[in-house]
Formats: structure tokens, sequence, C-alpha cells
């Protein structure tokens, strides 16, 4: 799960880290009003769950309310990289001296979670990662010990040459290990880190994801989803309790169990297709359940093709065809559908399949080949 810059920034303020106040607006004239509260020089910011907002036009400096409230007209409704912005935040502008960069992952690798800081922030991390990759340095931390004093102060003066600054620079990466552990996050980081002409070190943007796992059993980080600002298929996935992951493919995969919806996903590869989303419609699938898979992998207009994959153990197979088949009934089904059912109530998938007048493999290749071959426009 996503969180706004703003909520971000209010979490590292919790924790300690120094980050300039600031107001959020969803009208130019509460942006306008803001900036007057806030007096002097302020930056507009985009809140979309996307970074490179500034290259988009989405970080704009104002020199005054009237200008602020202007830049906010043109940054709401907005769109960067596919999301509409529906809010921005006002902040007082910082004048910049320097700009670095501190991150923290859990990283899968190394199985810890890693900090990565760099001087040359500001920028995209990516291209500071693939350009010049001896600007980054990483510390994959010891989660017995935490990060330590002096593994942070190392990492300050990889930042800054000052004491004072490597001193600020070193506490901030402590708390922001603090952060990732208090609200479940898979990354934090920080970028700009900035440093101000008087020498302060201080947070301009944050960004934190929290790891879908621990949003359940942290009711305060739950409360702060903010669904308009998600894709829609994820949030319909979601309410309707199915583990979805929108792909770039044409084959919609519809599972039962994350273990088969991978090697389903990995079948689809082998014979050549590519899946279009990772479905999991769980255990104790009910109809209505298979209902609203369908109907989000058909939203897509890329998928050409949909393969339901289903080994009935738990999950009952007729309880799968009877999804499918009130399914066609709510929706106009413009595209294929490919079945392999087999294991429990087996059978009676079966005949009620027939008799809608579908028809059921219950070989997986044969069933994971005809739809590779559908997506591409080939008879089965
Ligand atoms: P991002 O592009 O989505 O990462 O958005 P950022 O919040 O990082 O802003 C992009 C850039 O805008 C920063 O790297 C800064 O150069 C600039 N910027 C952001 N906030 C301020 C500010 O308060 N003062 C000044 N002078 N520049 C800012
Ligand atoms: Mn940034």
């Amino acid at each position: 799960m996503n969180l706004h810059e703003y909520q971000a920034r209010e979490i590292l303020r919790r924790h300690g880290i120094p980050v300039p106040p600031g107001e959020v607006a969803t009208t130019p004239g509460e942006a306008r009003a803001s900036a007057q509260r806030l007096g002097g020089k302020v930056v507009v910011k985009a809140q979309v769950h996307a970074g490179g907002r500034g290259k988009a036009g989405g970080v704009k400096l104002a020199n005054s309310a009237a200008e602020a409230e202007a830049h906010a007209r043109a940054i709401l409704g907005m769109t960067i990289k596919g999301l509409t912005v529906h809010k921005v935040l006002i902040a007082p502008a910082a004048a910049i001296a320097s700009e670095s960069y501190v991150g923290i992952i859990v990283d899968r690798g190394s199985q810890r979670p890693v900090l990565m800081v760099s001087p040359a922030g500001g920028i995209d991390i990516e291209e500071v990662a693939a350009k010049t990759p001896e600007k980054i340095h990483r510390l994959a931390v010891d989660p017995r010990y935490g990060l330590l004093s002096h593994q942070a102060l190392g990492l300050g003066f990889a930042l800054y040459g000052d004491v004072h600054q490597a001193r600020a620079a070193a506490d901030i990466m402590q708390k922001l290990y603090q952060v990732v552990y208090a609200v479940g996050a898979s990354l934090a980081e920080i970028n700009p880190l900035a440093t101000t002409p008087e020498g302060a070190v201080q947070a301009l943007d944050a960004k934190i994801v929290i790891d879908d796992n621990e949003v359940e059993r942290r009711p305060d980080i739950a409360a702060l989803r903010d669904v308009t600002a998600e894709a829609p298929e994820e949030v319909a996935a979601r309410e309707a309790g199915l583990t979805f992951i929108k792909l770039d493919g044409n084959v919609g995969c519809c599972v039962n169990g994350a273990g088969l919806a991978m090697a389903t996903m990995d079948l689809v590869k082998y014979y050549g297709g590519e899946p279009a989303n990772f479905l999991d419609i769980g255990g104790s699938s009910k109809a209505q359940k298979v209902v609203a898979a369908l109907r989000i992998m058909t939203s897509d207009p890329r998928v050409k093709v949909i393969l339901f994959n289903i080994f009935g153990g738990i999950t009952r197979g007729d309880d799968v065809a009877n999804g499918i088949v009130q399914a066609t009934h709510e929706l106009s089904l413009k595209v294929p559908i490919v079945i392999r059912l087999t294991g429990t109530n087996e059978g009676e998938a079966m005949e009620i399949l027939t008799k809608a007048g579908f028809s059921a493999l219950t070989d997986m290749d044969e069933a994971v080949k005809q739809a590779v071959a559908l997506a591409k426009g080939k008879a089965a």
C-alpha cells in the first residue's frame, strides 16, 4: 500500500525527522489560503502515488499566495503516470544548497533491510544506480542489532564532509530505520534529503510503501489508505477478497491458490504467452468471487482470453462453475474463456458448464496452450 507524501512526511515528523510543515489542499482556493497562512515563498506539490512529479510539472515554487493558487489550479486534475491529482501539498519553500538520497528497502536477496544513501540525490535514484553506481552506498542492516550509530555515521560521511551535517544525516537514518518497523514499510525513502545554505539538514520529500501483509494489524496505517488514488481494479479486487496484481500481458488468469497461480503464469510464459495478471480467488470461493474476478479481468481491454485454472480442494468446482455461468448472465463477455478444472466436485462442475455451453479441460498444459493460441488470435 502506497502512502501520499504528506502522510509519509507526518510519519517522519512524528519520529523526530526534520520536515518542513505543510498543508493539504483540494481546491485552488484552499491552496491560496494555505499559502497565506504559511507566508512567504511556498512549494505546491501534486499528491499522487508516483515519483518523478518534479519532471512531470507536478512540483512548482510560488512567490505569493496568488501564484500558489494558480499553480494549484494547473496541478489539480493533471495526470502523472496515469494517476489523476486530487490533492496538493503546500509547504514553505526551502532554500536548497545540496540534495542527497536516503532510503531503506526490505531486500529479498540479503533478507535484510538495506540502507542506501547517495550524495547524488534529488533526481531519479534509478538513473544514478544505472549510470554512476559508485555514488550509491549500501548497508545491509542486521535486524538483531538494528542500525548502529557508527554505521549510520559512516554513511553520514558518505553524504557530507561537514561533521555536524554527517551527524544530522546519521540521526535521520536511524530514525528512518525506526519508521520502517513502526509502520511495517517495505520501502521508506527521503529524496531529496536537502541541506539549506545555513547548513541545516531536512527531508523535503518522503515516500513510504507499506507491506500489504502489515496493513491488517495496523488500523492506524490502514486508515491512511486513499482509494481514490489507487488503480480501480486493485480496489475492486481487494473489496472482493481476491489477490490481484496487474501485469502487462493479454492472457487473463483466474486461479485458486497462490502456488497454482504462479505455476500457471510460468506455463503461460513457457508456451510463449504473456499473463495479464496474477489473480488468486483463494480457498472457499463462492460464485460471487468468480463474478468479481471476471468483471475485473474483462475491464482491461488488453485481455484477449481468460484462462481458468482450478484445482478443487477446499475450493469446490461447482462453485467456480456457477460463478462462471452467473458472470456470463451479468456481464457481456467479449473474449473467449478457456477452463481447466479438476478436483472436488469436478463432475458437478462439468455438468453445470456443459449445460451452459462451455467446455472444460482437465489437463493444465492443454488449457494453457489453447489460451496462449487464442490470445495470439489463432483458433485453438
Ligand atoms: P519528485 O520529483 O516526485 O521526487 O518530487 P520532489 O518532492 O522530490 O521534488 C522534486 C524537486 O523539486 C526536488 O528535487 C527539488 O529540487 C525541488 N523542490 C522540492 N521541494 C522544494 C523546496 O521546498 N524548495 C526548492 N527550492 N526546491 C524544491
Ligand atoms: Mn523526490
